[in-house]
């Protein structure tokens, strides 16, 4: 089973409930941070990162000895990622989303391809978690491919927990299309609640069951509450404000080991996911 947790707004709790989780399971579950800019599971989690692999994606590279500027390659690229001018081709590898629509138009064979480095993907073990993180180079734009190389390690089976990237745009939809459930966390504020109402209109468009962790539940007011019971979007949990689960986080500790009572709670959690994962497994069958 994968579940993905993500949020519309960020600054929400998606680390906090995503490491608690997993450590929270104990033995054999897996964790992926694809929040690839800035990645900060690992934080919480201490793994000793036992392996690193750079991730590249195709890029266009002309040969201009074989070119007859004829401009097809120029012509079939969406993003302006190769353009033909007087007799000179220019690829412009930072916008080029590596499709090889150009080399497989080129009627002369004179483009082929080079990879370009996106980040790099770290893994190792701790607290009985296989952790795995993409870190997205700097001054590197492109996220989405990244984050598919890290969900790329899916284990076959067991348990999955990714912890998305901020935001409803492409490189949330990368860190949760294609997962059994989506845990959105939010909180009860104007802006909480408009960001949620994005992210459920993403997930909905993806077609994926998905339930809510209200954080900081005693703060603010009763319209996600609302907005939750309207849409029949169940709440699996509710976190207090509280400034020992503040305190516990700047010193790089988990809740669950700061503040024991919560892992019970979160053991609730994924019960309660995993009962909505059987029931929507068992109605599409
Ligand atoms: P996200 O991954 O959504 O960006 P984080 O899990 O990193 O969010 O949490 C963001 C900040 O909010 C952290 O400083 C964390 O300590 C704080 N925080 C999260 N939940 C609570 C809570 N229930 N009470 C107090 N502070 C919290
Ligand atoms: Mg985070």
């Amino acid at each position: 089973m994968i579940i993905s947790i993500a949020s519309g707004k960020g600054g929400t709790g998606k680390t906090t409930v995503a490491t608690n989780l997993a450590v929270a399971l104990g033995n054999d579950v897996q964790l992926l941070d694809c929040d690839v800019e800035e990645p900060n599971a690992h934080l919480f989690l201490h793994p000793i990162l036992t392996a690193t692999d750079t991730v590249t994606t195709p890029v266009p590279v002309v040969d201009e000895d074989k070119c007859t500027f004829c401009g097809q390659c120029g012509e079939i690229c969406a993003f302006k990622a190769i353009v033909v001018v007087g007799e000179t081709v220019l690829p412009f590898h930072e916008l080029c989303h590596s499709c090889g629509g150009c080399m497989a138009v080129c009627p002369v064979e004179a483009i082929t391809e080079t990879g370009r480095e996106l980040g790099v993907i770290e893994s190792g073990h701790s607290h009985g978690v296989d952790f795995v993180h993409g870190r997205l180079r700097i001054g590197e734009a492109m996220s989405p491919p990244l984050i598919k190389a890290v969900r790329a390690r899916t284990r076959p089976d067991g348990l999955t927990i990714i912890d998305a990237p901020p935001g409803t745009s492409c490189p949330v939809i990368a860190a949760m299309k294609g997962t059994d459930f989506v845990l959105l966390v939010t909180e009860p504020t104007p802006f909480g609640l408009h960001d949620l109402k994005l992210a459920v209109g993403a997930v909905r468009a993806l077609g994926l069951p998905c339930g809510l962790v209200v954080n900081r539940a005693d703060i603010g007011d009763d319209a996600v509450a609302n907005y939750a019971r309207q849409e029949g979007v169940p709440i699996l949990m509710e976190i207090p404000f509280d400034r020992r689960i503040a305190e516990a986080y700047s010193r790089g500790e988990l809740v669950v080991t700061a503040l024991p009572e919560w892992k019970p709670k979160f053991v609730k959690l994924f019960e309660a996911i995993a009962a909505i994962v059987r029931h929507t497994g068992a109605k599409s069958e």
